[in-house]
């Protein structure tokens, strides 16, 4: 059961994947079951009434929730164990692996205006989020700023570089919260929408680049969980954001 339910991006990217580290494992089957099952709540199955009178679509949704309670729980009892040997430390790094590992949305709100692909004879190499002018934006993962000014098209825009080479590139911003060489977890705002360089409205223009490539967002997100689209990030990863802040 604990396998990657993906394996399409595998074709896409062209390259063999990285295994997993094991702490990782909890987020991907978490959010592929939830995907998946169209975001099921969590614990619905206690609430529910008489079995006969629901649907075989909610039965199969539940089904998949299982999968999805019981990696949580399995993490639980991670986070039991590490309490019970009264071992601060190891919590602390575990909610930093956690950190470390997860995707989220750059934005809580906005419209998916424009897909990667060939636009006007030419490659549109990232996806166009509409969001109101200085909307704050967020780092989708953890890495470092490897550059952030303005840079011609692009106007102001910031490059993220994650530990395994991979870029992303937020452009056309108003105003940039971070300078080259900061370090930024997922979740931190960084920046905020504007219209600067080549642009035609208020929109976050998003690039991902695997291995200097730019490669379509929308595909790559959905292996890490966040499905751009349908605007859902993983439960798990926010569970770890809220135990961050807490
Ligand atoms: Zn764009």
């Amino acid at each position: 059961m604990r396998q990657r339910l993906s394996s399409e991006p595998d074709r896409y990217r062209g390259r063999r994947r990285v295994p997993t580290p094991p702490r990782s494992r909890y987020a991907v089957v978490v959010t592929s079951a939830f995907v998946g099952a169209g975001v099921v709540a969590l614990g619905a199955a206690s609430n529910l009434p008489d079995a006969k009178a629901v649907s075989p679509d909610v039965l199969e949704s539940l089904k998949t929730s299982q999968v999805a309670t019981e990696a949580l729980n399995e993490r639980a009892e991670d986070g039991n164990r590490a309490s019970r040997s009264n071992d601060r430390e190891a919590d602390a790094e575990l909610d930093a692996a956690a950190l470390n590992d997860i995707y989220l949305l750059p934005l809580d709100d906005y419209e998916f205006t424009s897909a990667y692909g060939v636009r006007f004879g030419k490659l549109h190499a990232g996806i166009d989020l509409a969001a109101p002018d200085g909307t704050p934006y967020k780092a989708v993962h953890a890495g470092k700023v490897t550059k952030a000014g303005y840079n011609g098209g692009y106007g102001y825009s910031i490059t993220v570089q994650q530990d395994d080479g991979t870029e992303v590139i937020y452009a056309h911003s108003r105003r940039l919260l971070v300078k080259a060489g900061d370090a930024v977890k997922a979740g931190q705002v960084i920046g905020e929408v504007g219209n600067t360089g080549y642009s035609y409205g208020t929109h976050l223009h998003l690039e991902v680049h695997v291995k200097g490539t730019p490669v379509d967002p929308i595909v790559f997100f959905q292996d890490q969980g966040v499905d751009i689209k349908l605007k859902i990030e993983s439960v798990y990863a926010g569970m770890a954001a809220a135990e961050a802040a807490s």
